[in-house]
């Protein structure tokens, strides 16, 4: 039998869990990944921007014939000395290409680019499966660098590459990686030769499927498992389910008289007990008698750029571009609406958003809004970035009433909460079967992230493909805040307010 080819990420992948590549090639249509095309797409805008942070280089373009590659860089090792992005080497069915090589007249220097702003083990790892491939080959390796996003960054007008990416020499720790690297590939090889299609591994669930990177076939390994169970209690830390469940304590069953924080027991008791749910009508009042008119039932939608798009702002800095706001200017008055979603290619995009605001929320009300954290740190943001806008944003945040905090706090509860107080738990709790109130109604988005990643997407979109996105967003965006006034008229008539 041919020896499997072990690329690096499949390299990688084994390295968290050797399952993770019987499935991937086996049962792949159990993964469910996370990670979108957008986060692809933030991968791929870095990587393509950080091939320029040498000078000039000769670009290996992607060849579903691998050997293609191979015989490119074959050719262009020769001429040295020159930079080489995409060089791609295989050694002993060992595959690897390099994001930056520097091929210098006494050897080579590998750079690997991550789009992330610190360096993690996966990608010593990552490098160091190079290293070993390369230098198997007979390049002399003289460096091995992580190149990554230096988060301190702040963008002029310009993009300085330089100030954008960091660069970690990491040679010495990919040498001592060296041996290991050889033993995990045998080790691999063994286990692949010995687990063909008809024998599925069998391991055990642990930590290690949540480190590095949440494995994407969760829900296949644990099929068997009863429902619910340790790993469906909310924000408990995912060391303490591990705790309960290598203690065979994994149903809620088994864990209902185990000593647990009163949050995690209370939501086990009420999910296996069918509980009424708990109001507690004083602290609700306390809310509401807080709040005065006009009432803006707000909230925000932001996204990130891995490379600054607008002067003046940090990767992955939250940029707000979008907002929906529910007025209700005295008692009894009729719900109106407002709403603003910036032009993608307004270079003050977070200015105008303010301004809009400060237009929109002229008033002294309380400014509403569910989890505050969110909406009050991009206001102080604000008003850092703008000293003239800061009174103004000071004003809202002083005015902000966080409509969770009774559900965060259990003073109000239900078994359909599952013990969060997400506003996509608590909504459909509150109001069950109400299709007017269900995100899954909505036509193109339902959730946050996938309006940050619509928006970042637009830029690349038709006119009649943005005029689409666009309405999502805003349609989106309005059953947040809409969701808002709901949760309100429930408080009131819960405490007969
Ligand atoms: S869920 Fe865990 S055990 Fe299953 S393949 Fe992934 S990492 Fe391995």
């Amino acid at each position: 039998m041919n020896k499997i080819q072990l690329s690096k990420s499949s390299y990688c992948s084994c390295v968290q869990c050797e399952k993770i590549l019987w499935l991937k090639r086996f049962k792949p249509e159990f993964s469910k990944s996370e990670s979108s095309e957008a986060t692809f797409e933030k991968g791929r805008q870095v990587g393509e921007l950080a091939k320029g942070l040498f000078g000039h280089y000769t670009d290996i373009a992607y060849n579903k014939d691998l050997s293609v590659q191979l015989e490119q860089t074959k050719e262009l090792l020769q001429i040295k000395p020159n930079i080489i992005t995409e060089a791609s080497f295989s050694w002993d069915n060992n595959f690897c290409s390099v994001d930056i090589l520097k091929n210098d007249l006494d050897g080579v220097e590998i750079y690997e680019v991550k789009s992330s702003t610190q360096i993690r083990d996966i990608y010593i790892d990552d490098a160091s499966f190079q290293h070993y491939v390369l230098s198997n080959l007979g390049l002399n390796v003289k460096k091995v660098c992580i190149v990554y996003i230096n988060n301190e960054y702040v963008r002029g007008r310009k993009l300085d590459l330089n100030g954008l990416f960091k660069i970690e020499d990491i040679t010495d720790l990919s040498l001592q990686k060296q041996s290991e690297i050889k033993d995990n590939i045998d080790f691999i090889r063994d286990f692949m030769k010995s687990h063909d299609r008809e024998r599925e591994p069998v391991k055990d669930i642990g930590k290690f499927c949540f480190e590095p990177y949440s494995c994407s076939f969760w829900d296949y390994c644990t099929k068997d498992l009863p429902s619910p169970n340790v790993f469906d209690i909310s924000s408990m830390a995912i060391s303490k389910k591990f705790e309960k469940y290598c203690d065979g304590k994994i149903s809620f069953k088994d864990l209902e008289k185990e000593n647990l924080n009163i949050k995690y027991l209370e939501q086990i008791d009420f999910e296996l007990n069918d509980r009424e749910p708990k109001i507690n009508k004083n602290a609700i009042r306390d809310i509401l008698d807080s709040l005065k008119y006009p009432l803006y039932f707000i909230d925000y939608e932001s996204c990130q750029y891995a490379v600054p798009e607008y002067e003046n702002t940090k990767p992955y800095q939250q940029i707000p571009f979008q907002y929906s706001l529910h007025i209700i200017k005295k008692p009894d008055a009729p719900l109106e609406h407002k709403e603003f979603l910036a032009d993608v290619w307004d270079v003050n995009i977070i200015r105008t958003f303010a301004e809009n605001m400060i237009k929109d929320m002229p008033d002294d009300g309380s400014v509403i809004v569910y989890n505050k954290t969110f909406e009050a740190t991009r206001n102080k943001e604000i008003g850092q970035m703008f000293p003239d806008l800061k009174a103004e944003m000071e004003r809202f945040n002083e005015n902000m009433v966080d409509l969770m905090i009774p559900f965060r706090n259990r003073d109000y509860y239900t078994r359909e909460m599952k013990g969060s107080y997400s506003i996509k738990y608590v909504l459909p709790a509150l109001y069950p079967d109400d299709p007017e109130l269900d995100y899954s109604e909505l036509s193109l988005i339902h959730k946050g992230d996938e309006a940050s990643n619509a928006f970042l997407s637009l830029k690349d979109k038709t006119p009649q493909e943005q005029e689409k996105i666009r309405n999502g967003l805003l349609e989106y965006c309005k059953l947040d805040t809409y969701a808002m006034v709901k949760i309100w008229e429930k408080f009131k008539e819960v405490t007969d307010v």
